[in-house]
């Protein structure tokens, strides 16, 4: 049977839309046979995606989205096929999850400068997780008519330089590796090509990842051009990582990303896949 992986995907658990349950049975609707999920800095929906995975035979890939902060920069590593009851694992996802919430904190306190009151009590209060992400501002931006777009948020409040902006020091990428590896995980680079980086950044960047234990890298994401394809697959050819393929599907109301609608991993490079059998 032919295999259709989608290895980045986010529910409730952390910024998606869709419940772990609704999100695999929408990546059975849609072809998947490989799900990873993997919402930022939590592993709270695994469990739920594993019951419906099981139901409707489809394999789902433990993952989880890290944020990183490697010299002053953030990074997101997608850490795939983890074993989401090691201690370690547990302890980085603690240590995050106080990060997050300190933050959001902060932002909710800059917001009020602007009168804007009350966004981090009402966000938590109509949530179902505690990892709190800036989607979640400007969600709640967006219904009490602060902004008419989420990228308005963004633009506005939420985006570097911008009034409600915190500087956040996640954890080192080196403590993040190590996480990763202590949990069984193999560990990817997300969306290579979303941190506009100079190329010689990029590659002191992948040095130390690959120095750490990194493995693979995102060449197939949900919305990027042919051009950024070419150039991720360069640099991931030149540090030797294997590719990988993610949608980072947040919601059914974006038309552009769906699940597991994703064009196929050029052939020249070693799927991150092969290291899962
Ligand atoms: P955080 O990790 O809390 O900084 O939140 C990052 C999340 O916000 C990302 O995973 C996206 O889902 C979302 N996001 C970041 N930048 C934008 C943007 N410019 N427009 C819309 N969503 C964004
Ligand atoms: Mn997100
Ligand atoms: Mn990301
Ligand atoms: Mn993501």
């Amino acid at each position: 049977m032919e295999q259709t992986y989608d290895l980045h995907s986010h529910s409730t658990a952390s910024d998606g839309e869709l419940s772990p349950e609704a999100l695999v049975l929408r990546a059975k609707d849609n072809g998947v046979s490989h799900l990873a999920l993997t919402d930022h800095d939590t592993i709270s929906g695994l469990a739920e995606a594993q019951i419906t995975a099981d139901k409707v035979d489809l394999t789902l890939i433990n993952g989880i989205e890290f944020s990183c902060s490697w010299n002053k920069k953030t990074f997101h590593i997608v850490s795939l096929n983890i074993d989401p009851s090691n201690a370690k694992l547990l302890t980085g996802i603690e240590s995050l999850q106080s990060i997050r919430t300190e933050r959001a904190k902060k932002i909710s306190q800059k917001l009020e400068k602007k009168q804007i009151m009350g966004a981090y009590e009402s966000i938590l209060a109509a949530s179902a997780t505690t990892m709190i992400t800036r989607s979640h501002f400007a969600d709640f931006l967006l219904k009490n008519n602060y902004v008419t777009t989420q990228q308005g948020a963004f633009d506005t409040y939420l985006g570097q330089g911008k009034p409600a902006f915190v500087n956040t020091e996640w954890a080192s990428l080196e403590d993040t590796l190590h996480c990763i590896k202590a949990a069984g995980g193999v560990a990817v680079l997300a969306h290579p090509m979303r941190y506009k980086m100079t190329a010689s950044w990029m590659r002191r960047f992948l040095t130390a990842f690959k120095a750490e234990g990194g493995l693979g890298m995102e060449i197939i994401t949900g919305r990027n051009n042919p051009d950024e394809v070419r150039r991720a697959l360069h640099f991931a050819k030149q540090f030797d990582l294997y590719g990988s393929v993610g949608s980072d599907f947040h919601s059914p109301k974006n038309k552009w990303v769906e699940l597991g609608r994703l064009a196929p991993l050029p052939i020249n490079i070693q799927p991150i896949w092969q290291l899962f059998h």
